[in-house]
């Protein structure tokens, strides 16, 4: 038995083809990009979810509201400090 499924989920957004995806280095964040061989297409893919679940931003803004920065939040967390004043930010337009 052989596993022909793994490099199935790497599909051009533009014109749908699976074969003939290439990679094609990485832009400023890191995320590898791919190059379509059929119509040249340059993308990256998507996640598939958040990356971060309720239970994980609902620390986080209890960390930053006990008086941490938002760096140090990352800090604790283990994720991008943008990503930590982004969910400030969504609070406090939540609270108006
Ligand atoms: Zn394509």
């Amino acid at each position: 038995m052989e596993n022909q499924a793994t490099e199935r989920e790497r599909i051009c957004p533009r014109c749908g083809e699976g074969s003939r995806q290439w990679k094609y280095g990485r832009n400023a964040s890191g995320t590898q990009k791919y190059r379509c061989g059929h119509c040249k297409r340059i993308y990256t893919l998507k996640p598939k979810r958040h990356a971060y679940d309720e239970q994980t931003r609902e620390l986080a803004l209890k960390i930053y509201y006990s008086g941490a920065s938002g760096r140090a939040v990352g800090r604790i967390l283990n994720m991008s400090k943008a990503n930590v004043y982004n969910w400030i930010k969504k609070n406090n337009d939540d609270r108006g």
